[in-house]
């Protein structure tokens, strides 16, 4: 079995939470987190703190617009 030992690093998993990285540097992410729960983890764990900070400028963009 071929284990990926490098993490990805925080940046490269903000790109791909993002979906920012590019196809070169997706390819060896996605491989990676197919090997390794805990990377995947801390995928789950940022898209869901992109969510929520999503959700916060939307309501904030929504309570300006009442404002006007
Ligand atoms: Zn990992």
């Amino acid at each position: 079995m071929r284990v990926v030992m490098r993490h990805i690093s925080d940046e490269d998993l903000e790109l791909y939470c993002l979906g920012r990285a590019t196809n070169e540097q997706l390819a060896p992410l996605e491989e990676h987190l197919l090997a390794c729960p805990a990377c995947l983890e801390r995928v789950q764990r940022m898209l869901r703190e992109i969510d929520t900070l999503r959700e916060a400028l939307r309501r904030s963009e929504e309570d300006e617009k009442r404002r006007r």
